[in-house]
């Protein structure tokens, strides 16, 4: 026992100090941590045992005969991680004897990450490869690939569901013993059905991470629907704690929708491919060099050349001018991604790609309707634009859904007003307010500040047929309804039974301060909607204001107790613990259940890691939660930094940052 901690504990500081050249390093699987989350899009980070690859990125694919860019250049402009092909080196003698005695690192002078496919590419193309899983297996770990690639057999568009049936049953067998650093593929082509036994199937592999194959005839063809499909599909099986590699996506048009899908990882033979048939990448298609007239970039070689000079250049030089031009705008991509997950603009930059190919278009479209995207994306983000393509945004479809069953009623007569006056500050006596608004339907007063129903940059005009179909849906809420504005005056001939409906041209407003219960209101509105939860009657609450005359705390009126504050960026409840005791009570399902062997920490304010969660209820990344000890009593309250499914799927990683807490734990 002694002699094997030694030895364990010989080879961790071994790999911290040498990592290069030892074959043992490789046999580590690769670690995913999620940073930062937009829809369903992950800033990540892959930690390798040849060190950490931000994601999502791309792996440029070497050719390990000739590089037609050095792979140095590559690490220039941002290359982390590169895939090559083990297949090749294996079926040429030179490379195989140079691999095996030097290993893959130096055979293609990358001292970076390395994966390697296993020849399921040749197999698609040509029918037949002449080595079998076994050999290409023990090969990759020779060479000291850092995850290798068991030989899949891939699924072509002309199979039809027998034999796509048959391929994925056979891979799953060749699955099944990879070793644990390997990448472990997920089948299936275009038959959802197949795609989900897949993924059901691997899904506690011990791997690298995950790849979706099958996908190449798809992407060569533009069936970038289907592919949006078949990512979904392995979403929704997969664990959230491994990275994934959409195998064979190397057009930038896509990268964007499929990040935003979940997918991590893509690899790029297109810019070379590209550059051989004189064809140019950009972000909204393929340009053949002939029919250009300038270049739209300033990379190395479109500042300098034009698309004349280099068709009259030597072929060779040609090709290797285009392909640098075609890493570069791929590399550009992907650092443009994940600048819009940090800033939270992955819908917008969606959207702009979706212009550039139906296809694109197509498989947004399935995306934002996908329920997953509404229960990953995080519950509030900086500033956004209205579009007209607005209504498929997860928070606004959250908000639509949501403010049925969550809206603080506290009067039997509503003002309606139109948007226009929302950051107005007023009362109309005895009256409950809400602005009509083009893109959420209804913005209740209280909900003013709270995002998305301030943070959106929008046009301000009334949707008459969206507010009729809300008014239908409210009506039972109210005894009375008062349209405030000639905006309304479409609506003049709608009859409701629920409620008494009147449109009037104005009406007579106060100043806020003469509503004495508005700051009560408001907090339990806010309390309402957040929490999912009725507001108790009585709350003795004492406020005190900001500057921006915003309620910034509120506090115990007879203890002088802090209760709680609200975000001045989103608008949304931070609540000290004996706030989060009293919610929990009232039955909100914003809890994180944690075992027993971190509850004593967490007591004391210490933050809960994601393997000691045991239970989760209806959470978003960025909720404020109440935490309970396995007895289900509240201990702590704190920001989740994941959403429900992920806290449950990762071992590592922070899931709660505890802001408040019991204290003493009994
Ligand atoms: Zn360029």
């Amino acid at each position: 026992m002694f002699l094997e901690l030694n030895v364990i504990h010989h080879l961790g500081v071994h790999q911290m100090n040498a990592p290069s050249n030892d074959k043992e390093n490789s046999k580590i699987p690769f670690r995913f941590l999620i940073k930062k989350k937009d829809l369903m899009g992950r800033l990540g980070m892959l930690n390798t045992p040849r060190g950490n690859v931000t994601t999502p990125t791309i792996l440029p694919v070497i050719n390990p005969s000739y590089q037609l860019i050095p792979s140095k250049e590559l690490k220039k402009i941002g290359v982390e991680i590169v895939i090559t092909n083990s297949y090749i080196i294996y079926s040429k003698p030179d490379l195989q004897e140079r691999s095996r005695s030097k290993g893959v690192h130096q055979l293609i002078d990358w001292d970076g990450p390395i994966v390697t496919d296993s020849g399921a590419y040749q197999l698609m193309v040509y029918g037949s490869v002449d080595v079998t899983n076994e050999e290409i297996i023990t090969f990759q770990q020779e060479m000291g690939v850092d995850a290798g690639i068991p030989l899949d057999l891939p699924i072509t568009i002309k199979d039809n569901h027998e034999v796509a049936r048959q391929k994925v049953e056979e891979t799953w067998k060749r699955i099944q013993n990879i070793p644990k650093h390997f990448v472990c593929p997920v089948q299936g082509g275009r038959f959802l059905d197949l795609v989900e036994w897949s993924a059901k199937k691997v899904r506690n592999v011990q791997c690298s991470y995950y790849a979706l194959g099958s996908e190449v005839s798809l992407l060569i063809n533009y069936k970038f629907a289907t592919v949006m499909k078949n990512i979904l599909t392995s979403k929704r099986y997969l664990p959230y704690d491994k990275a994934i590699h959409l195998f064979g996506a190397g057009h930038p048009i896509f990268f964007a929708p499929a990040v935003a899908a979940g997918v991590d990882l893509f690899d790029s033979a297109a810019y070379a491919l590209f550059a051989k048939d004189d064809r140019y990448l950009t972000v909204h298609g393929t340009y053949q060099l002939d029919k250009l007239d300038e270049f739209p970039c300033s990379c190395n070689t479109c500042a300098i050349h034009t698309p004349r000079e280099l068709l009259s250049m030597d072929k060779d030089d040609r090709e290797r001018l285009l392909a640098w031009h075609n890493i570069v705008v791929t590399m550009e991509e992907m650092r443009r991604i994940r600048q819009a997950i940090r800033t939270g603009k992955l819908f917008q930059l969606i959207l702009e790609r979706a212009m550039t190919h139906p296809e694109v278009f197509e498989s947004v479209k399935i995306l934002m309707n996908d329920q997953q995207v509404i229960e990953l994306d995080p519950l509030s983000k900086d500033a956004q634009k209205e579009t007209p393509f607005s209504r498929w945004a997860p928070e606004v479809r959250r908000h639509r859904q949501l403010l049925l069953d969550r809206w603080y009623i506290h009067s039997p007569k509503l003002a309606i007003f139109p948007e226009a006056l929302q950051h107005q500050l007023f009362s109309v006596s005895g009256t409950q307010i809400a602005f009509s608004s083009h893109v959420f339907g209804l913005i209740p007063f209280e909900l003013r500040w709270t995002y998305p129903l301030s943070q959106w940059e929008r046009i301000d005009r009334v949707d008459v047929q969206d507010l009729r179909n809300w008014l239908l849906k409210i009506q039972e809420k109210f005894e009375r309804i008062i349209l405030v504005g000639e905006e309304f005056s479409d609506l003049k001939r709608l009859e409701l039974e629920g409620a008494e409906l009147e449109i009037v041209d104005s009406l007579e407003i106060l100043p806020l301060k003469a509503d004495k219960n508005w700051a009560m209101n408001e907090i339990k509105g806010i309390l309402a909607y957040q929490y999912g939860i009725e507001p108790p009657e009585q709350l003795h609450l004492k406020f005190e204001f900001g500057s921006t005359k915003r309620i910034r705390r509120f506090r115990d009126k007879n203890t002088g107790k802090l209760l709680g504050t609200i975000r001045p960026q989103d608008g949304y409840i931070v609540p000290k613990y004996p706030l989060g005791v009293t919610l929990y009570e009232l039955g909100t399902n914003k809890y994180v259940k944690i075992s027993e062997l971190a509850a004593e920490e967490v007591a004391k304010k210490r933050n809960v890691f994601c393997k000691h969660v045991t239970e989760v209820g209806d959470v978003l990344a960025g909720d404020e939660v109440i935490v309970l000890n396995e007895k289900g009593v509240p201990i702590a309250v704190g920001k989740s930094s994941l959403a429900r499914s992920e806290m449950l799927d990762f071992k590592r990683g922070e899931a709660i940052s505890v802001r408040d807490a019991v204290g003493k734990y009994e």
